[in-house]
């Protein structure tokens, strides 16, 4: 017996990836699938392509290392939903992707929900079951609805109809009094709701089947997913009240922990619990897809090299690709805001990141005046983490330490929930 293993995977967009650490969170063994797409009735068969990867994943994973293999944990996307067989887990109808939208569910749904409820939105789980039950041919009496990582985890474990509170929110799943509302309840299609755990519970034993024809232990248990942007946020090991991860990739999405749950639909700002704690996120329009718009990745890197960033820029912009903000500043009618441009392409970038640097600086305090724990110190990840003279931009601005995030892979943060299932055993 080496030492214990932890497996997490994370079901993103476009693919697969796994991430196999030891206790001390040291990466043994990483690896990424694209998805097959198996075509059925002219439309991609996603949930064939889904368990087909998770097996291909399971195979990657050095033989040597299965053994020790002590706990799993899967991520999917958010809103990503199945409705299945609950003695049989086959889906009775096409899973609903995360960003599919079913506007015709809505007035429905709002009929039944308080004001602002986050499960209003045409995308939210709770609108694609309702639509389901309401053209559905299938008998729903024996239908059970999963997320994408419940569903999979059920094909590591074997019991139907588990899923955990990160992934049950936009169903309209309570965390902070750890049940379904009772408005939610009183609908006839809340039979089909999963029991929710908090995430990185343990389920049960690995199926024996699996674990036979793959080599993994005996003792190794599953444990419950998360979202993938949530794992994206654990991996940072961001673990304290305070602690914040800044995504610097196409658009800017901040994320807080915090003590107390803040909510704000006007700003799309909403929490996820973790724990005894909760994870406040809002997200921009602005970010990196406006400086590739200008420059490409080399040009930023070149330019960036000639900014003085101990300088504050008196450029004031509004760096967006279409008209329209909603977080930190909730204007469906915001117009981009990039002139003037001076003649120094540097002067410019540095204008930009600037700029983006004080809308930044912007979402952090309107989360502390919505109630959010105050941050003390930002890790980031994305495309635009690893720029040095923005990094001191952002801590000249924030005026609090920022880093790029040592570990940014959902797959790792999946695999620290697998850790954190088997510490509770
Ligand atoms: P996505 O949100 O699409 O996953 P990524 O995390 O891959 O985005 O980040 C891509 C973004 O990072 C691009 O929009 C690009 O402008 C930005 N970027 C790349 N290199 C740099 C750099 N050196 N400085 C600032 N931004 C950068």
């Amino acid at each position: 017996e080496g030492e214990k293993l932890y497996l997490g995977m994370d079901f993103g967009t476009s693919g697969a990836r796994y991430a196999l650490i030891n206790t001390e969170g040291k990466i043994r063994a990483e690896g990424k699938r694209e998805y097959p797409l198996y075509m059925s009735e002219e439309t991609v068969d996603w949930a064939k392509s889904w368990r087909t990867t998770l097996y291909s994943l399971l195979e990657d994973i050095p033989v040597s290392l299965r053994p020790s293999v002590a706990s799993i944990s899967i991520d999917g996307t958010s809103a990503t939903t199945m409705i299945v067989d609950r003695e049989t887990g086959e889906p009775l109808c096409r899973p609903f992707l995360y960003n599919q939208s079913c506007p015709e569910a809505v007035p429905t749904v709002k009929a039944v929900t308080p004001p602002n409820h986050n499960v209003c939105s045409g995308s939210s789980t709770l609108c694609k079951l309702v639509s389901w039950w309401h053209s559905a041919e299938t008998p729903r009496t024996s239908a059970v609805l999963l997320h994408q990582a419940d569903w999979l985890l059920w094909l590591l474990h074997g019991t139907i109809g588990i899923s955990d509170y990160n992934n049950a929110l936009k169903v309209g799943y309570d965390p902070e009094v750890e049940s379904y509302p009772p408005w939610l309840l009183a609908q006839p299609y809340s039979s089909v709701l999963p029991l929710v755990l908090a995430p990185g519970t343990t389920i049960g034993y690995m199926k024996e089947n699996i674990r036979t024809s793959y080599g993994f232990g005996k003792d190794c248990v599953i444990c419950t997913g998360t979202t993938d942007s949530i794992a994206a946020f654990l991996a940072a090991r961001a673990d304290q009240p305070g602690k914040a991860v800044t995504s610097l990739g196409s658009t800017l999405a901040i994320k807080l922990l915090s003590t107390t749950r803040v909510e704000d639909a006007r700003f799309g700002v909403y929490s996820h619990r973790l724990d005894d704690k909760w994870l406040v996120g809002g997200a921009s329009n602005t970010g990196g897809a406006v400086l590739r718009k200008f420059f490409t990745d080399e040009q930023l890197q070149e330019l960036s090299k000639r900014i003085n960033s101990a300088e504050a820029s008196p450029l004031d912009y509004y760096p967006l690709i279409d008209i329209g903000e909603r977080f930190p500043t909730a204007d469906p009618n915001m117009e981009p805001r990039l002139q003037p441009r001076p003649e120094n392409d540097a002067d410019y970038l540095h204008g930009m990141l600037e700029s983006i640097a004080r809308i930044e600086a912007k979402g952090y305090t309107l989360l502390k005046e919505l109630g959010a724990t105050p941050v003390d110190e930002v890790f980031t990840a994305g495309g635009g983490s690893r720029n040095e003279k923005w990094i001191a931009i952002r801590e000249r601005i924030l005026g609090l330490p920022v880093s790029v995030a040592l570990q940014t892979e959902a797959a790792y943060g999946a695999a620290l929930l697998a850790m954190k299932g088997v510490a509770q055993l």
